[in-house]
């Protein structure tokens, strides 16, 4: 076992030499912040001050090979191989240890329902042991017969069932279960959880959320959590999905947004053609953009859900252009092993 030392926090936790150090976090009850898990989004991305690591497979998307040899590592991926000193990036200083333990359970499925041509709802129910989890958080789903697992947010509130937004991705190992049949009512799911940083952080600046299609998931959650328990702030939800089809639950949203004060949703689509749309129409950040500037909102919490060129398009956007600093922007980015592969 090796000292791993968290600045600026000043902890410690130990690491074997085999174990990713955010693992090794999870295990000790610390909650880094972190997005995949799987080397690919640069969401746990930290500075080596001194030791030494050995990586995992990871993109140099969210790792350059200039990034590496400067010092910088990713949490997920690195496994020590001698006492470490490192300085976390991103962290929240009121809230960097895990509010529930991570837990192994299983569960029975309740419903699985098509909503749109490729999203579908997953409910699961008897979860055992019942689950904690704070609204916003994922939880690992094994598929079935294997050891391999997928993240899903959560796209409820705690207590009772389990309710998850997924998209079906042609030759997608779990979501292909859900369009062919191969989990049904009652079949047994084994669950790992919860994990995550993306909840809702107390301020008082306006809440804007900006989804991709099942990245509306975690955003139902912040939504219930917004209606059953009420705050003062402005709540902006921009919706994206491609044509009208594709938009699923609009009138349960409708009505979700409609019972929380002053919070106004707009769906967008980036292709409109033909289908007698007359809503927003664009990429979902350039819409969520143009429609802040335009009520003089420009110091918003920002909170991304779904695909990750999505949320880096609307990081950069944000940031760049609006100066949005990073420490108001909370993501949650839905890789797939498409974008692991990649
Ligand atoms: C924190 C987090 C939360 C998430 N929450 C959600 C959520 O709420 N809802 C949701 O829909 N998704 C969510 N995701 C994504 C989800 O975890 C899965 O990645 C996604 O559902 C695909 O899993 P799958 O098993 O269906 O497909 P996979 O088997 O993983 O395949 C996905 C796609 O990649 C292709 N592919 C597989 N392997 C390769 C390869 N080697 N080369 C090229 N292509 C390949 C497949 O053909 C398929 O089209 C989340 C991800 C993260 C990290």
């Amino acid at each position: 076992m090796y000292e791993i030392h968290f600045d600026p926090i000043d902890e410690v936790i130990e690491c074997g030499q085999d174990e990713t150090i955010l693992d090794a976090a999870f295990r000790q009850g610390y909650n880094l912040v972190h997005g995949c898990r799987e080397g690919q989004c640069s969401g746990c991305k930290a500075f080596l001050l001194k030791g030494e690591v050995s990586l995992k497979r990871y993109s140099s998307f969210a790792l350059s090979d200039v990034e590496e040899e400067q010092g910088y590592t990713l949490l997920c991926s690195a496994m020590p191989d001698s006492d470490v000193d490192v300085e976390l990036l991103h962290f929240d200083p009121d809230d960097y240890k895990l509010r529930n333990p991570i837990q192994s359970a299983v569960a029975r499925v309740s419903l699985v329902s098509k909503l749109t041509r490729n999203i579908y709802r997953l409910a699961l129910d008897g979860v055992e042991p019942e689950l904690s989890f704070v609204p916003g958080q994922y939880v690992d789903l094994i598929i079935p017969g294997t050891g391999d697992k997928r993240s899903f947010s959560i796209a409820n509130l705690p207590g009772g069932e389990l309710e998850f937004i997924i998209k079906h991705y042609p030759g997608g190992r779990f979501s292909g279960l859900l369009a062919d049949g191969g989990l049904g009512i009652g079949d047994r799911v084994e669950l790992l959880g919860p994990y995550g940083a993306f909840h809702l952080r107390e301020s008082s600046r306006p809440i804007v959320m900006i989804a991709g299609g099942s990245g509306m998931a975690p955003m139902l959650s912040l939504l219930r959590q917004l209606r059953k328990e009420p705050s003062a702030r402005p709540v902006r939800v921009f919706y994206g999905a491609r044509e009208k089809q594709d938009l699923f639950d609009m009138e349960p949203i409708v009505d979700l947004v409609g019972d929380i004060d002053d919070c106004a949703f707009v769906p967008a689509l980036s292709d409109h053609s033909g289908d007698g749309w007359d809503g927003a129409v664009g990429l979902v950040h350039e819409v969520a953009a143009a429609g802040l500037e335009a009520e003089g909102i420009t110091e918003p919490d920002l909170y991304l859900c779904g695909p990750p060129p999505m949320v880096d398009a609307a990081i950069e956007l944000f940031s760049d252009r609006y100066g949005v600093p990073d420490d108001r922007i909370y993501y949650d980015k839905f890789t797939t092993a498409a974008d692991v592969a990649r």
